[in-house]
């Protein structure tokens, strides 16, 4: 008998700080910044994900954008619940008979706590799901890369995502063991506002610093085959006038090396704690790199270097837990094991 007959009007949602996806029928059919535009009257949603990021840093008094995750969690209820209900809106296009009360499976980090669970469900639920699954994101994010997380075979996952970087070793379908820390891409974007300001005295926005991230972003001061200065854009501290300075990616590898340096930390630590079996697993499978992060130039390279372990950039990391809670939605049976409720 089939536990779970998961229907065609079925979504899969990876909820992230950064982005959110969403797999509906065979295919990622959502793919937007976790982000909202509101108006002060009447809290009216004016946009939504790529919309409401072109607003960013640019409203005025009656427009507020907001990032209703943070962190992995959420942590503004009412806008991630319009954010969700826009965005699952989104899933049926322009047709008129695609009901937005599905079941949802949504992809949760693994530190979470019930409270935040619990803000998951309800979110979804509001915004209409009837029934909501929940998964961990390394193991979707595992099963999002191709590996048989079903076998007594053990991978380590590092998803580098906006607000946090899960370190975890999954195997027989469960977790084994995990780090979660607060340092990854928006730290990451951060550390390049503040450095801007500090020794260019150039006042910079997030996404300004975001783009440069992803341009000339590095995570060694060397490397093989290194990216073209990037010309950035800002406002002279000193003058108040816009200027324009050229930025070049070992500066930016300079920048970004204390947080780095916590990530690798961080992998080191979950290393220590891995049981032997699976250290074993992990000396010959590697570690396996998801989540936007795992784009930063060098950064595999540099956690193999300190770790002496192979290390794997997945095949398009920014969609691997979507395609892994996808997978779930298409064999709810087999993989019923990593629902949790
Ligand atoms: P989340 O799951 O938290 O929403 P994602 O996995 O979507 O996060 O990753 C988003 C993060 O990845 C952002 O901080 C973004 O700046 C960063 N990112 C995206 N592309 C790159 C890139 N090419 N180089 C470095 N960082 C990147
Ligand atoms: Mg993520």
């Amino acid at each position: 008998m089939k536990l779970f007959n998961f229907l065609s009007s079925d979504i899969a949602i990876d909820l992230g700080t950064a982005n959110t996806l969403i797999y509906h029928d065979g295919d990622i059919v959502v793919d937007e910044p976790s982000i909202i535009a509101i108006h002060k009257v009447g809290n009216k949603v004016l946009a939504i994900g790529q919309q409401a990021r072109q607003m960013h840093e640019k409203t005025n008094e009656n427009i507020r954008t907001i990032r209703p995750l943070k962190d992995g969690v959420i942590a503004d209820f009412t806008a991630a619940e319009l954010m969700i209900r826009g965005l699952v809106k989104m899933v049926g296009g322009n047709s008129r008979f695609f009901s937005p009360s599905h079941r949802m499976v949504v992809s949760i980090p693994s530190g979470i706590t019930e409270v935040e669970k619990r803000a998951v469900k309800d979110s979804c639920e509001h915004a209409g799901a009837k029934e909501v699954f929940m998964v961990y994101e390394p193991l979707a994010a595992a099963l999002g890369i191709g590996i048989d997380i079903t076998q007594p075979n053990g991978t380590m996952i590092v998803d580098i995502g906006g607000g946090t970087t899960e370190i975890a070793v999954v195997a027989l379908s469960g977790i084994v063991c995990e780090q979660s820390i607060r340092t990854a891409g928006d730290v990451l974007t951060s550390d390049i506002v503040d450095y801007m300001r500090r020794e260019h005295n150039l006042l910079i926005g997030e996404r300004s610093a975001e783009q440069i991230k992803i341009e000339v972003g590095s995570a060694l001061s060397e490397l093989p085959n290194p990216p073209a200065d990037y010309d950035i854009r800002g406002r002279d501290l000193m003058t108040g006038i816009p200027k324009e300075i050229k930025i070049s990616y070992s500066e930016i590898a300079y920048t970004l090396d204390k947080s780095i340096a916590k990530i690798e930390e961080a992998v080191m630590k979950a290393l220590e704690n891995t049981p032997p079996e699976l250290a074993s697993d992990i000396y010959s499978n590697g570690i396996q790199l998801t989540g936007g992060g795992a784009l930063l130039r060098g950064l595999d390279q540099r956690l193999r270097a300190k770790t002496k372990l192979p290390v794997h950039v997945a095949d398009d990391p920014l969609k691997a837990v979507v395609r892994g809670i996808g997978e779930v939605t298409k064999n709810p049976d087999l993989y019923r094991p990593l629902l949790v409720m």
